[in-house]
Order: structure tokens, then sequence, then C-alpha cells
């Protein structure tokens, strides 16, 4: 679609026709005008307004009447429009100067030109004008357009200033070149690595943010080899930097756990948008430079790498300021349990095996399950399939054992309120024992899981541990 002709729906029309009467030079700028060219859809428009955005969102709402909600935000000098799925922010042109200990700029109201010059990147300086004379035209003073299709990321102005002046930018630079999959221009990257220290001055949260959309992009390897290549990743991540690395002794070498584990993200990426599976993936072999070591029987050996690995866990998130509730919880428990699949798989696939594992995972056991799978690197082809054939057994059994005992969550049949009725005993650690011995019955199949069943047991497990029923 032209892009005349884009613009000419209706909130454009309005939105110029509002500029015009104010006689306020307007355009659209950044990130909508790039995601046209780029085809990508997007609900945010921003506004460029060379005088006041909130006069005009203010004149726009009117015009819009009902259905339009517009907010104000005086202390920042712009407006919102809201209006079906559209947001439309309005900010009057500005000039932005910079002090060495803050990314927050001096901020001066400006031309359209001054306003550009502080954008980040070529591809996000580029703005189309909405006043009637000029619709539809665009203004691209750092040829954006080329560098878009040339799939480039580049700053307008000087790198250094540029990223040295908001360090922020320096992750945005990798999270637009991961999730667009361009390349950073050489210039431009070697100014990452230069001012790479200036990133101490940016929040952990605004880090963390642009972290996630990196790992939501299709191929989130690209992003951490670029944040390693440039020395960002050993200042922001230095727990995932340690994974680097191959040691060789008596000729044997173990993988290299850092790219190892970027395979599995890329591989996790293509079956899952699950941001904290993805965590998970990432995270799933970070207790192994802790619990390496060398056996001369073994040769290198990881054990409990898991566990350890779980373990790192809260103290990874509270740093990078990642969420600590539940979804840590679920990243925790993935990391804890990643080996078992592989055990199973590796060895008999047995009934108990398969219904401990479901006890444990719960409803996370098919995010599991792609966990492991995406787990399997390997470059020996045989190995590899005798893995996902025998996964592909665990899966089945799975759901066997599921229909047949409904494991997945699992509410033992005779619980201890009932135990402490038959007995007339107050809470004590014979209720935990006999509760436990019914639950591990079930899950090696002893029994089914019904109650009448797991009555008798208890009352016969009862009965060695000397126990009397009150009432029968
Ligand atoms: P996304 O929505 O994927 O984050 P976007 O480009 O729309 O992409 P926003 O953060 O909404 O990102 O920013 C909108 C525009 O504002 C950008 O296109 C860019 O021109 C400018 N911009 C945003 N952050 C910065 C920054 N830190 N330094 C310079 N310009 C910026």
């Amino acid at each position: 679609m032209e892009l005349k002709e884009h613009f000419s729906d209706k909130i454009f029309n309005l939105i110029s026709e509002t500029a015009d009467e104010l006689g306020l030079e307007c355009y659209v700028v950044g990130g909508y005008v790039r995601d046209f060219f780029l085809k990508r859809p997007s609900k945010d428009i921003d506004v460029v307004v060379v005088g006041s955005g909130i006069e005009i969102a203010k004149a726009l709402g009117k015009k819009l009447g009902k259905g339009a909600n517009v907010s104000v935000f005086k202390n920042f000098g712009t407006a919102q429009v809201k209006y079906k799925e559209l947001e439309v922010e309005f900010v009057g042109a500005r000039k932005e100067s910079y002090s060495h200990n803050s990314r927050k700029p001096i901020v001066e109201d400006g031309t359209l030109e001054d306003d550009q010059n502080r954008r980040d990147f070529t591809i996000n300086a580029m703005a189309v004008c909405l006043n009637r004379e000029r619709f539809g035209e665009l203004v691209d003073p750092f040829n954006g357009m080329a560098d878009l299709e040339d799939k480039i990321i580049r700053t307008p102005l000087n790198p250094d200033i540029t990223f040295s002046d908001d360090p922020l930018r320096m992750m945005r630079c990798i999270r637009f070149a991961t999730q667009l999959n361009f390349y950073i221009e050489d210039e431009t990257f070697d100014a990452l690595e230069r001012n790479k220290e200036r990133i101490n001055i940016i929040s952990k949260e605004r880090i963390a943010d642009e972290l996630n959309k990196i790992l939501l992009s299709p191929i989130p390897s690209k992003g951490f080899v670029d944040l390693d290549r440039c020395g960002l990743l050993q200042l922001i991540f230095p727990e995932l930097c340690a994974l680097q690395g191959v040691e060789t002794r008596n000729g044997r070498a173990h993988k290299d756990n850092f790219y190892h584990t970027l395979e599995v993200v890329d591989n996790i990426a293509k079956v899952t948008d699950n941001l904290w599976l993805r965590w998970a993936t990432l995270l799933h072999d970070i207790g192994k430079p802790k619990t390496k070591r060398w056996e001369p029987k073994a040769g290198w050996t990881f054990k409990n790498h898991n566990y350890i690995g779980e373990k790192m866990i809260p103290d990874i998130f509270r740093k990078m300021k990642l969420p600590m509730n539940e979804k840590m919880k679920y990243v925790q428990k993935l990391v804890g349990l990643h080996m078992r699949p592989i055990v199973i798989a590796d060895e008999e696939v047995t009934d108990s095996a398969v219904r401990r594992l479901l006890f444990e995972a719960g409803d996370d056991i098919d995010d599991l399950m792609c966990l492991c799978e995406a787990d399997i690197t390997s470059k020996n082809e045989a190995r590899k399939q005798r893995f996902l054939e025998n996964f592909k057994l665990v899966r089945q059994k799975l759901k066997d054992l599921e229909e047949k005992d409904r494991i997945r969550n699992f509410q033992p049949p005779v619980d201890g309120e009932e135990i402490m009725r038959i007995f007339n005993l107050k809470p004590c650690r014979e209720i935990g024992d006999l509760k436990s011995s019914i639950k591990d019955a079930i899950l090696d199949g002893i029994i089914p899981n019904e109650h009448e069943t797991a009555y008798k047991y208890m009352l016969e497990k009862a009965k060695e541990m000397g126990l009397e029923p009150i009432n029968l």
C-alpha cells in the first residue's frame, strides 16, 4: 500500500485537519513509520507537533467525540488520544541535551530536525508529514529507508554520543537487531564496545525489559551473541557468561555450555512464545559452572547442576529485578526437573518413574517435556533420534497414566483429616507417614488412585505401625 493511501485513514485525516486549523506543523514519527514499511501492524502512533502537542490532542478529542479518550500529561508536555483500538501520542518537537550521570535530558522546544536528531536509530527517525499541503511526504534526513532495505541498525549521529547520552539505546540497538534480524553497522557496534560501562546508569528494570524482548524474538541467540561480543553481557548477566568455554583434559572436552544454551533457547523459540518457559530454558544449565568436576573415570561431570541452578535463580531474579513471584517458582521448578525426563528416556521408561515425574511436574509437565526436547542438541544423529524416540514413549506413557491415575493434580484419596478421625489422633508424624506411604504406593503402581483400595492399604500400614482404628 502507498504511504499516502495508508495515511488517508480516518484518524490521520482528522489529525491533519486539526493541525491545519491550528496552524501547526505535524508528523507521524518513529516506530509507527518504521513498522509501516516493515509491514508490521502497529497500534501505537507517535505524532510530533512543532508547537503544542496537547493543544492538538484536545482539539482532536473534540472532533472524535464520545468514542475518544484524551489524557493530558502536563509535566511531560504530552497528550494521548485513545480511539477504538488506536493510541495516538502527541508530543511537541524537542531538542535534548544530556548531563553525564543521567539518561534524563534537559529538554527545550525544537524543530522537527532537532527532534529527529535525538532519535536512537536511522530507521526510527523517519517522519511522515500530515499537513494537507505536504500530506504523506516522508522526511528522512538520515536515509533510514536505505537502512531498512539493507537491514542495518545505525545511529543517526555519532554513535559514541548517542550511546553515552542514553545508554539504554545500547540495549535497544541489540534488541532491534534481534527482533528484526538486522545487522548492526560496524561503527555503531564498535561504539557499543567502547560505551558498555555506561550501562551502569540504567535501571535494572529497563534492562530486564529489553532482555525480555530479546528473549521473545524469533532467534534469541543472535541478541545474546551480540551482547556477549560487545562486552555488555558480562556486565548485565555474568552468570550466563560463566557458561562459556571448553576445557580439555586427557583429550576429553566438555561442550561449551553457553552456545549449547543458546541453541536450546533457539529451539524452544520455535515451539513457544511463553516468556517464562524461554527464561527457564536460558537458565536450565546455569548451575553447570559451579558443579563442574573432573573425574578420572567418568570425565567431566556436572552433578546436581539442575538443583544448584534451581537454587541460584532467586538471586538472579532479585538482582535483575525480574518478578519474584509464581513466574520465578515456575522457572525454578522446570530448571530443577529438567534432567528427569532425560534420565528416564536414557534408561527403561517405567510406569513408576513416569508417574513420579507427572506428580512432581503437575500442570507444567508439557512445558517440561518441550524444554527437554529442545535440550537435545547432540550432533550425533543416531543418539539424537534415540532420545527423541524415547521422549515420544515418555509422552505416550504420560498420557496413558494420566487417563488411568489422574496424577497431574494429585489429591490423596485418603486425607489427613480422615486418618485423624479413624485413629482418634491429634496432628502427629504418623499421619504424615501414612499419607506418604499411600502416595508412594500409588506412584509406584502398587494400588490405583481410588479411595477404597487406598483406605484398605492405609489400614494395613497403620497396623504395621501399631495403630488401631477406634470404630471398627
Ligand atoms: P517498540 O514498540 O518495539 O519498543 P518503538 O520504536 O515504537 O518500538 P518506543 O519505545 O515506543 O519504541 O519508541 C518510539 C520512538 O521513540 C522510537 O521509534 C524512537 O524514535 C524514539 N525513542 C524511543 N526510545 C528512545 C531512546 N532511548 N533514545 C532515542 N530515541 C528513542
